[in-house]
């Protein structure tokens, strides 16, 4: 389960916490430096670790607090809550144009992320929910892609839209509009080129698809496996073409939760789903008090 390492470490301090009837400052300034610790262990990006234990040690040390009738829950309840606000505090939801309307999507992200299956596991929730999707395959560079877009098209019952890979990933994202508009669908994925690392070709890309379609959200695909890398890549994507939020994969085999508790805090954009499982209903719309209290235990 995520987070497993973290949550183990934290309860422990918690314990401590509980188990005082009084709480001195010297106690909750011991329980900080724990609660530090866990959170770098975790992976979780440095200057989130220091703003948060500062958040936290403000609220704590004051009087209400240590004099108030029990401050150990007291003082788990401000983690919590800080914990809550690290990750964005409230659901981002995705927001499509109306029905008559075409809303269009960009994925992008790097290859290995799990861009192509979470476009598909998507593209199945809005389907589920009375959209007509269509899955759009723009990553002209490996054969493959396009054939693994085509399968997950298929088992989710979402059509795709492949023009080879002879054509420009703008050009065929037109054209994908275009049949979109004739056959009454009205929201479109752009399944993306992802490359190994993060280059200027990508980007340039992702840009000129951007500046020359109405795009109503970019998002990023990054792996929770991958920590602060995780978290690396969203601020450049972010810094590079703008992107309106993260869904972080892999969250289910992800021990330690770095990413998680970083993106929103370092990047300012949300999580809006994170996928848990290779299947393709495994994708959970991200829910930062939940993910506290799954943390916190
Ligand atoms: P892409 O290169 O970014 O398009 O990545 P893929 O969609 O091909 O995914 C790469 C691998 O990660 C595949 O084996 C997927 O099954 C796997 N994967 C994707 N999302 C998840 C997830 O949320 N959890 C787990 N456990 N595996 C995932």
């Amino acid at each position: 389960m995520a987070f497993d390492s973290l949550s183990d470490k934290l309860q422990n301090v918690f314990k401590k916490l509980r188990s005082k009837g009084v709480l001195t400052e010297d106690d909750v300034k011991e329980a900080m430096k724990e609660v530090k610790r866990a959170l770098l262990e975790a992976d979780v990006n440095f200057k989130v670790v220091k703003s948060f234990v500062k958040s936290v040690s403000d609220r704590a040390v004051g009087e209400e607090v240590l004099k108030g009738l029990n401050p150990g829950h007291m003082v788990i309840k401000i983690v919590k809550e800080e914990m809550d606000k690290l990750m964005g505090s409230e659901m981002t939801e995705i927001k499509l144009r109306p029905s008559n309307e075409i809303t269009i999507i960009m994925m992008c992200g790097l290859q290995g992320a799990g861009k192509t299956t979470t476009v598909a596991k998507l593209a199945y929730q809005f389907k589920n929910k009375g959209k007509k999707p269509l899955l759009v395959a723009c990553d002209v560079y490996r054969p493959a892609a396009i054939k693994q877009l085509q399968v997950n098209g298929e088992k989710v019952g979402v059509p795709v839209f492949a023009m080879g890979d002879n054509n420009k990933p703008l050009d065929i994202a037109k054209a994908a509009i275009q049949h979109a508009a004739k056959n009454n669908i009205n929201l479109v994925f752009l399944d993306t080129a992802g490359r190994l690392h993060v280059d200027e070709d990508m980007m340039n890309e992702l840009a000129e698809i951007k500046d020359n379609l109405d795009i109503a959200y970019t998002i990023l695909t990054v792996d929770s496996m991958t920590g602060q890398d995780a978290v690396n890549v969203a601020t450049t994507f972010n810094d590079k073409i703008g992107i309106d939020g993260v869904i972080l994969t892999k969250l289910d085999g992800d021990t330690r939760g770095g990413a998680a508790l970083s993106i929103k805090a370092v990047t300012g954009k949300p999580i809006l789903y994170s996928g848990m499982g290779e299947k393709l209903t495994d994708l959970e719309p991200f829910y930062p008090d939940r993910m506290a209290s799954r943390i916190l235990g």
